[in-house]
C-alpha cells in the first residue's frame, strides 16, 4: 500500500504490478541521503577530514593569485591588465576552420588516438628546424612536447628536486614557476635583477656556498619586470654554469614578441657544453587554450622528462599536435608573429602614452622592448592589495608585485599586461586605473 501510495508501483488489472524504475531509483536515493550512518554500520560516522590524508605537497601547493587570474577570464564588463594572455581578435581563425576540418577529415582517425609520449613526430621536426634557425642546436629526438611550458617546469622539479634541494632563480619572477617550486618543496635562493638582468656578482656568492640543482631564468623579456639580459651577462652566466656544474632552465616564452631589434640569442644558443634546459610555447605567440609547449634539452634529460611525464598525462593531446602541426607547415606561424609584433607593440605604446598623460606623479613605469608586460612602481606609501580593492570597483585589474616574489617584496608595484585589449580599451583601462591611484592619494 506504502509503494502505491507512493506512485512506485501500479496495480494493473489482468497486467500484474508494474514498478516505475526511474520513481524507484529516486525513492531510494532521498532514503539514503536521509539515513543516519549509524542505522547502518550501529555506530557513529564522522565527517571524513581530507586533509589529514593529503601529501606535504598538497599543503605547498597553495597559489591564490594564479588561480584568481585564471577565473577572472570569463568576467565580461572588467577590463583585465592582469591576465598574460594573447589578443583574440588576430586568431587567423577561417585558416584554424579549414585545419581543424582537414585534421578531423573522415578515416583520419589518427588524429584522435593515443600517441607517444614525446610528441608527434612533424610537429617536433618542425620545432626543431624552427629552433635551429634561430641558432638553437636542436633535433626531433631531443624535443619532448608539453602540455604548455607550465608543465615543463612541473617535469622538471620531479626529475630534478627533492625537497630542501637548492635552486636559483632572479627575483621578481614569474608566479607560476614560484608555485611550482614552492610545491616541490625547493629551497629557493633569489638574485636580483638590474637593467642587464640577472646579476652575476650575487649568483657568484651563492654558488660559491650552495649547491643548487638548477637556475631557472627568463633572459629575454622578463615576467614580469621585461628586463632583458645583456649579451654580456647570457656568456659569464654560461661560464658559471660551467664553472659550478650547475643546469640552467631558460625559459623562454616571450623572445619572438621582439618590437624593437631582434633579440639576443638565447642561452641555449649560446650553451656549447650541454647545460642548458629550454621551454619554449605556443601560448604567448599564438592560443594558449591548446595547451601546447616544448622542452630541449640534452637527451638523458629528455628521456628522464618523457618518463615522468608518462605518469602524468601520457602524452599531450594527438589532436591540438596534429592542428598546430598544419598550422606550422601551412607557414602561419611565420605569418602570424609579424602581424602580432606590430598590434603588440601599438598596444604596449597606446598602455605608455596613457599612462604619461593620466598617471599622478609618483607612479613610474618600464618600457620592455618586447614581451607582454609594463612593471610599474607605485607612489611612495601606497599598497598594490589597497590600489586593488580600489581599481576593482573601478573594473579594471591587474597581478599586485608581490606575487612575483617569492618571501617579501614588490608590495609597491604592479604588473599591467598590454596585449589582451584594444587600444582603445587600454587607453580606458589606464584612465580607470590612474584614476583609482589618484582617488588613494588625495584620500
Ligand atoms: N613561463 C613563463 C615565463 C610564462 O610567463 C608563462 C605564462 N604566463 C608560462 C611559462 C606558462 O605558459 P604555458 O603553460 O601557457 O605555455
Amino acid at each position: 500500500h506504502e509503494l502505491t501510495a507512493d506512485g512506485l508501483i501500479q496495480p494493473h488489472v489482468g497486467k500484474g504490478t508494474i514498478v516505475s524504475p526511474a520513481q524507484t531509483v529516486q525513492h531510494f536515493l532521498n532514503r539514503l541521503s536521509n539515513l543516519d550512518h549509524s542505522e547502518v554500520f550501529g555506530m557513529p560516522v564522522q565527517p571524513i577530514s581530507w586533509q589529514n590524508f593529503y601529501t606535504s605537497q598538497s599543503e605547498r601547493m597553495h597559489n591564490p593569485v594564479l588561480a584568481s587570474i585564471l577565473d577572472e577570464i570569463g568576467e565580461e564588463d572588467q577590463i583585465s591588465f592582469a591576465l598574460g594572455s594573447p589578443a583574440g581578435e588576430y586568431y587567423p581563425l577561417n585558416e584554424l576552420n579549414e585545419i581543424c576540418k582537414e585534421v578531423m577529415r573522415p578515416g583520419n582517425w589518427k588524429a584522435l588516438e593515443y600517441g607517444p609520449t614525446i610528441g608527434h613526430y612533424p610537429l617536433r621536426q618542425y620545432l626543431a628546424d624552427w629552433l635551429s634557425y634561430r641558432g638553437i642546436n636542436a633535433q626531433a629526438q631531443t624535443i619532448l612536447m608539453t602540455s604548455g611550458s607550465q608543465q615543463g617546469l612541473d617535469l622538471l622539479t620531479k626529475v630534478f628536486l627533492e625537497p630542501g634541494d637548492y635552486i636559483v632563480m632572479e627575483e621578481p619572477s614569474f608566479l607560476g614557476a614560484i608555485g611550482v617550486f614552492k610545491a616541490a618543496g625547493a629551497h629557493i635562493l633569489t638574485i636580483p635583477l638590474d637593467e642587464e638582468g640577472l646579476r652575476i656578482d650575487v649568483l657568484e656568492q651563492i654558488l660559491s656556498r650552495h649547491r643548487p640543482k638548477f637556475i631557472y631564468t627568463l633572459p629575454t623579456f622578463q615576467n614580469p619586470t621585461g628586463t632583458t639580459m645583456s649579451l654580456g651577462r647570457r656568456h659569464e652566466l654560461l661560464r658559471l654554469a660551467y664553472q659550478y656544474h650547475v643546469p640552467i632552465v631558460e625559459d623562454d616564452p616571450y623572445s619572438e614578441l621582439y618590437y624593437e631589434n631582434q633579440p639576443l640569442p638565447s642561452l641555449k644558443s649560446l650553451d656549447e657544453h650541454a647545460h642548458v634546459i629550454y621551454l619554449g610555447t605556443f601560448s604567448k605567440m599564438l592560443f594558449p587554450g591548446l595547451r601546447l609547449g616544448w622542452c630541449a634539452a640534452p637527451l638523458p634529460v629528455l628521456e628522464q622528462l618523457s618518463l615522468a611525464k608518462q605518469h602524468v598525462d601520457l602524452h599531450t593531446s594527438t589532436t591540438t599536435q596534429w592542428i598546430m602541426t598544419e598550422f606550422c607547415n601551412q607557414g602561419l606561424l611565420d605569418k602570424h608573429l609579424p602581424l602580432v609584433r606590430s598590434q603588440y607593440k601599438r598596444q604596449r605604446d597606446a598602455m605608455v602614452t596613457a599612462l604619461t598623460e593620466f598617471a599622478p606623479q609618483g607612479l613610474s613605469w618600464t618600457v620592455p622592448a618586447g614581451g607582454y608586460y609594463l612593471w610599474c612602481e607605485l607612489p611612495p606609501g601606497l599598497k598594490a592589495a589597497t590600489l586593488l580593492t580600489k581599481a576593482a570597483e573601478k573594473k579594471v585589474t591587474f597581478v599586485p608585485g608581490n606575487a612575483f616574489y617569492v618571501n617579501s617584496g614588490g608590495k609597491d608595484r604592479i604588473r599591467l599586461c598590454f596585449c589582451r585589449h584594444s587600444e582603445t580599451t587600454i587607453r580606458e583601462g589606464i584612465f580607470r586605473l590612474c584614476g583609482a591611484v589618484s582617488e588613494l592619494l588625495n584620500q
